[in-house]
């Protein structure tokens, strides 16, 4: 049986496996990987808003939690 290693494409959410990746990026310690070179891109532009934590806060109104 082969062994892959299933991960998620941060940008649009695809899964994908690590070992047929298009691209992958190393981000604080840890490796993104992507379907193609434009999500690549877009997550090299800008990590924080696609990763859902740290430092960008979440968008949206804070009125009613
Ligand atoms: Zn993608």
């Amino acid at each position: 049986m082969k062994t892959t290693t299933a991960v998620k494409d941060p940008v649009c959410g695809m899964d994908i496996e690590a070992a047929t990746a298009a691209g992958r990026t190393e981000y604080q310690g840890q490796t993104y990987y992507f379907c193609g070179a434009k999500c690549k891109q877009k997550f090299d532009l800008n990590p924080a808003q696609y990763l859902g934590t740290g430092a960008a806060p979440k968008s949206g109104h804070g009125c009613c939690g």
